[in-house]
């Protein structure tokens, strides 16, 4: 590990000696605690990009004591998981021999860049001395109700046998090993992170941080105020019940009830339960095929409004709350079972995807919302504006038309105000096959 010059050497050995770097939390001094990403030691050497992330941090620990300040800065790796598994895989080696010897070697060199950590303070996310702080808090979520187990939808890698974050999937293709990804259904640990999206959001206005950063993060919470809708359902004609023999109600969740007059058809994800159970037998073939189809498109794409839309008809109907209409149920992928309820009501003259949709399958586009009341506005109109074709609620605006259709349909339990967010109960990774 030669790779230090004696100048370099010398030095090093000096600070070693002297504990240059050590903290000591008693020092005078306003204290500041620097902390970078850990490495995985997954692989034998450090490389160029672990120094090019270090090496600002450490120079400004380097610039923060010059100041005057009790710096502390450790350092440590996080050696549990995939990577470590795969490179035993790959060398043979048993993973806690491989990944020591690789904390051992990446240490010294780190060393050999001269990089100012407290190695006091070392850790490994694999020993049991920290790991056993993994699961006293996981222990303290499970009796708070905030850790719990529940069968949903993943991206899968058959070839890492393991779950991808939506951001690990490129074009449908696993990042690391460019395997297609599946979607399956699997029993999973979720953390409940959504009982505290108010909160997260309350608290951002108060943080340090960019405003981009702010408002990335305000974009992942995705709080939205809406309304949920229900829907009750008829599968060869006859009503559906649920397995405590009341109705089954489709709930859908919307930023516009005020389009509520103009739904022409509903959608279910492909993926979700309800599919299948919405499912006649006529049309169980198509369908299957259909969920086939779509499982092999990642979240992203299937959310992008640019993407060709592809759907398949139930053989089911929705019944259209306030006039009793039937609907059909299709399936397609535009809708994802994880966000909101996994169904959405589509309003095709007011909304572009649900038109698109509409177009290509040869459905009911009507108009229920005009800039004015007698405007032939361009459709799809996303607009705010007056209900038009509406019945009794022609003529309210976005907001009186919303508060009349509530107060229509709450006595009967089939709507309510809620208020939905983006951000997803978040799962653990530690899923094996
Ligand atoms: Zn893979």
């Amino acid at each position: 590990m030669a790779y230090s010059t004696d100048v370099d050497r010398k030095w090093q050995k000096k600070w070693e000696e002297t504990k240059l770097y050590k903290y000591d939390p008693n020092k005078k001094g306003e204290k500041l605690y620097v902390l970078e990403m850990f490495s995985y030691p997954s692989a034998a050497n450090l490389h160029l990009g672990h120094w090019y992330n270090y090496s600002l941090t450490d120079s400004w620990s380097r610039m923060k004591r010059m100041q005057g300040y009790n710096v502390f800065h450790p350092m440590g790796f996080d050696s549990f998981g995939l990577p470590a598994e795969n490179y035993a895989i790959k060398t043979g080696i048993h993973p806690k021999d491989s990944t020591l010897h690789n904390i051992e070697i990446m240490e010294q060199q780190l060393k050999n860049m001269g990089a100012t950590y407290d190695w006091d303070y070392e850790i490994a996310t694999c020993k049991p001395e920290y790991y056993k702080w993994n699961q006293w808090i996981f222990l303290r979520l499970l009796e708070k109700g905030l850790a719990y187990r529940k069968n949903a939808p993943v991206n899968w890698c058959p070839q890492c046998n393991t779950v991808l974050a939506n951001e690990q999937v490129i074009d449908g293709a696993c990042e690391r090993c460019h395997t297609e990804v599946e979607h399956k259904n699997m029993t999973q640990w979720f953390f409940k992170i959504t009982a505290y999206a108010q909160e997260l959001l309350d608290c951002l206005p108060q943080l340090d941080w960019p405003e981009k950063t702010k408002k990335i993060q305000t974009n992942w919470i995705g709080r939205s105020e809406g309304t949920q809708i229900s829907f009750l359902c008829e599968k060869n004609g006859e009503r559906l019940k649920d397995e405590d023999g009341s109705d089954l109600k489709l709930s859908v969740f919307t930023t516009r009830a005020d389009t509520l007059m103009g739904v022409s058809y509903v959608v279910v994800a492909p993926e979700s339960p309800l599919c299948t159970l919405l499912t006649t037998d006529e049309c169980r073939e198509k369908v299957e095929e259909y969920q086939a189809f779509t499982k092999k498109a990642s979240d992203i794409e299937r959310m992008s409004t640019t993407s060709e839309k592809t759907g398949v008809f139930t053989g089911s109907y929705a019944i259209h709350p306030i006039t009793g209409k039937k609907v059909p149920i299709w399936a397609s992928d535009y809708v994802i079972a994880t966000y909101g309820t996994g169904v959405v009501m589509a309003v095709p003259a007011h909304d572009e995807r649900d038109y698109e949709f509409a177009k290509k399958f040869d459905l009911p586009i009507q108009r229920v919302i005009a800039s004015k009341p007698d405007a032939e506005d361009e459709l799809p109109f996303i607009e705010k504006g007056v209900l038009v074709n509406s019945g009794e609620f022609d003529g309210l605006n976005f907001k009186t038309a919303i508060d009349a259709i509530i107060e229509k349909l709450q006595p009967q339990g089939m709507a309510e105000r809620k208020i939905n967010y983006r951000l997803q109960r978040s799962t653990t990774v530690s899923v094996t096959g």
